[in-house]
């Protein structure tokens, strides 16, 4: 069986370009146009996974992540059109699996339902209910005090600037997701524009040195040439 992806986009030009990727890669699709439409095909077909566009003209895709939380478990990944956007799907910690900022490109997204789909099947649930809880290694080896804006790896307090600790709480929060430099400044830094890509690898260095510290010979940061880092899935 296919998997069924439900497109939540009022724009027809984006949401014709990813019903045609969807469709090219095997997966069906089913594209509504506001939330009021999304609702009523959620109460008669089961879907697997929804790419959720935060600006919709009935409703604020926030809003209607939460209204379909309340009745069921779906993966959601939300399709974002500012930076602004960016920052408010992952400050408010929603519990939404991915979030892709447009302009994207089809494979991009296709690339990104499959992991969130497989990682929905890995943890015997889908992915949207298990929210920040951090339980794969190793990710696991980390523990994220909100209050007191500290990490511990493997139970020791990592003495973290504010930076660091944003970059890293970034990290771990989505084992395998590849960040760019870009999406990392926007996330760890007050003000990204005045940063330079440089920057990031220089905290990076950091991070890992003071990861090192404590457990000699771990690298759980990978680097992804021309692309980013990401939080290692698994050692
Ligand atoms: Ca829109």
């Amino acid at each position: 069986m296919p998997h069924h992806i439900l497109i939540i986009e009022d724009e027809p030009a984006i949401a014709d370009t990813l019903t045609y990727a969807l469709s090219t890669e095997g997966f069906d699709a089913t594209w509504c146009a506001t939330g009021e439409a999304a609702l009523a095909a959620l109460g008669q077909s089961a879907f697997d996974l929804a790419l959720l566009d935060v600006g919709l003209p009935d409703i604020n895709g926030f809003d209607l992540f939460r209204e379909i939380a309340r009745s069921q478990s779906l993966p959601v990944i939300f399709l974002t059109a500012r930076s602004g956007e960016i920052d408010r799907v992952v400050g408010l910690e929603l519990g939404a699996d991915d979030y892709i900022s447009k302009p994207f490109s089809p494979r991009e997204v296709c690339a990104r339902v499959r992991t969130v789909l497989r990682r929905a099947a890995r943890s015997g649930q889908p992915a949207a209910a298990t929210g920040p809880v951090l339980s794969s290694a190793p990710a696991g080896a980390f523990a994220i005090d909100d209050e007191r804006k500290s990490i511990s790896f493997h139970g020791q307090a990592l003495e973290l600037s504010r930076t660091e600790y944003r970059l890293l709480k970034t990290l771990v929060e989505r084992p395998g997701r590849v960040f760019s430099r870009e999406e990392l400044m926007s996330h760890a830094w007050e003000h990204p524009e005045v940063s330079l890509d440089r920057t990031v690898d220089a905290h990076i260095k950091l991070l890992r040195a003071k990861l090192r510290a404590v457990d000699p010979g771990c690298d759980p940061i990978q680097t992804h040439r021309g692309l980013g880092y990401s939080l290692k899935d698994r050692q």
